[in-house]
């Protein structure tokens, strides 16, 4: 059986630690595309500043589900890089422990093909009717091969652009890498980072690190993710597969949003987690958010513990809702569950918070408009007349979401979109059946030998593409790759 692999980051270095696990894996012939920097590190996990830390212990950090130390025994036996005995290692750390898999992988195994490029295309071949899975075509500016069975793992999409300024003199429209962002500042130049999720935190870090200028954070919300609690393990008793099946049972095979949050709740009882104080808990003003978050981590780490675990059973949870449902969700409950879940490190909230005291940070909410004027940029503030003008802009607001905002960045997407390979989901990302990841194409039908694994799937995945549950995917949809393979042999 002839395998591409297109991307080579978390989830396809993860599909292929799954493939050579396997007794089988010598009756597979694999060939692996991704640019020559990314091969094996992908996006998040590229060489780039060590400022840049990664979002979870190190100890709950493993490409192996069945070893989560694996990452933490591999540090501690390589000898390339040393932030001693580090809670939250540099980012570029996990690269290259994920990359260390991949070179030992392409040394080992002469069924592993490597290509250095992206895919430009991908194709269907049209198949004589007694064949059940038509051939996948994959190109690059090179060359052309045809695959009985396809991953696609190709990450984000490319970064939003909220006010049209890619391409304009000062505005760096990704935050990636963060050690490339002050390239084209000069000292004197005023920088603005909009928008105030995960990865402005990571701007933060290098900026006020690396430039001597007070710098200003805007974004609608002016609000920055919790920090990090006692986070403990948590299994779940109400929301279970077992109760599920039988609320769904009486409600024609979904379960309604508001017997889901009930259930919730009741988790939060259990652990006796004071959910309405901590839900209401912000006022606005960082500092007074931050340090409160600092003195109460008990408490709020119960709550991103519990959240953590909702999140690790996110694909059926998210999966029983009505699109309806799915929507009103978003637009009632998900505002505190970003807040509280994928929380910042401890000393990064103690970074802002010396940073604000020492007037180097400035964090503005209402931010409504960006736009360039006379060489600088000017930031509009929802209320009436208040403004300011920076020299530098760095867009941290976050990739797209949404088949309909991609543009000639994410052209091997636009192009699967328009052969009708792909089709949009409601709430963002592509369609694909959430118990098999198969792509579910308009012109083909579902389409049991593409796979597709990661952020392109968020509508479906929803908040579930964290290494861990990445990991997870992997795992199931090689087990059903084998159980293909055996099949076809049995025929
Ligand atoms: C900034 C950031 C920090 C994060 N930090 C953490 C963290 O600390 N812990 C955590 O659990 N999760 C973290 N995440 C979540 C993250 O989504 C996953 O950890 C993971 O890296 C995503 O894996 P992926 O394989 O989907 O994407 P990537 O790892 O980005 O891999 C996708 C790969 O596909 C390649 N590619 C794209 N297009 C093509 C093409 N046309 N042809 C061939 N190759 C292509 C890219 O070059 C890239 O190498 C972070 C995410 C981001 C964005």
């Amino acid at each position: 059986m002839k395998v591409a692999i297109i991307g080579v980051g978390t989830a396809g270095v993860s599909v292929l630690r799954q493939l050579v696990k396997h007794p089988n894996f010598a009756e597979l012939d694999v060939t692996i595309y991704d640019n020559e920097k990314n091969m094996g590190q992908g996006e998040p996990f590229q060489n780039d500043s060590d400022d840049l830390l990664i979002n979870v212990p190190v100890d709950m950090l493993s490409l192996n589900i069945d070893n989560v130390h694996e990452f933490r025994e591999w540090y501690e036996t390589q000898n390339d890089f040393d932030y001693g005995r580090a809670t939250y290692l540099p980012r570029f750390v996990f690269g290259h422990y994920m990359k260390g898999y991949l070179d030992h992988y392409i040394q080992l195994y002469d069924n592993i093909h490597v290509v250095r490029q992206e895919v430009t295309q991908l194709g269907v071949e049209v198949q004589d009717s007694t064949s059940c899975h038509p051939k996948i075509t994959v190109c690059t500016d090179d060359i052309v091969n045809t695959y009985d069975y396809v991953f696609l793992t190709i990450g984000t999409m490319s970064y939003n652009d909220p006010y049209q300024l890619k391409g304009q003199r000062g505005y760096i429209d990704s935050p990636y890498p963060a050690n490339r962002t002050l390239d084209q500042v000069v000292d004197t130049d005023k920088i603005a980072v909009i928008g105030t999720g995960l990865a402005s935190l990571d701007v933060i870090r290098y900026v006020l690190n690396h430039h001597n200028k007070p710098l200003m954070l805007a974004s609608r919300s002016g609000q920055l993710p919790s920090v990090r609690g006692d986070m403990t393990k948590v299994d779940l008793h109400y929301l279970t597969k077992a109760h599920f099946s039988k609320l769904k049972r009486k409600h024609m095979d979904s379960v309604p949003l508001e017997t889901v949050i009930e259930l919730f709740r009741k988790e939060c009882d259990a652990l006796e987690i004071p959910l309405e104080q901590l839900l209401q808990r912000k006022t606005g003003d960082v500092m007074q958010d931050l340090k409160y978050d600092m003195a109460h981590a008990k408490q709020l780490g119960r709550l991103q513990s519990v959240l953590m675990a909702v999140k690790d059973n996110m694909d059926w949870i998210w999966n029983s809702l009505t699109h309806a449902d799915q929507q009103a969700y978003h637009e009632r409950y998900h505002q505190y569950v970003k807040e509280n879940s994928n929380p910042m490190p401890r000393d990064t909230a103690e970074l802002i918070l010396n940073a604000l005291h020492n007037d180097m940070l400035e964090i503005r909410s209402g931010l409504s408009h960006v736009e360039r004027t006379n060489g600088r940029y000017r930031l509009k503030f929802d209320d009436a007349g208040r403004q300011c003008m920076v020299d530098v802009v760095i867009n941290a607001t976050g990739p797209k979401t949404r088949l309909d905002q991609l543009d000639e960045s994410d052209a091997l997407l636009l192009d699967m979109a328009n052969k009708q390979m792909i089709q949009a989901h409601p709430m963002g990302g592509i369609q694909i059946v959430p118990e098999t990841n198969e792509v579910i194409s308009p012109r083909y039908g579902t389409m049991t030998n593409i796979r597709a694994i990661g952020q392109i799937t968020n509508g479906v995945n929803f908040q579930r593409n964290a290494v861990t549950m990445i990991v997870q995917q992997a795992v199931k949809t090689v087990g059903q790759l084998y159980q293909q393979l055996e099949k076809e042999s049995e025929v």
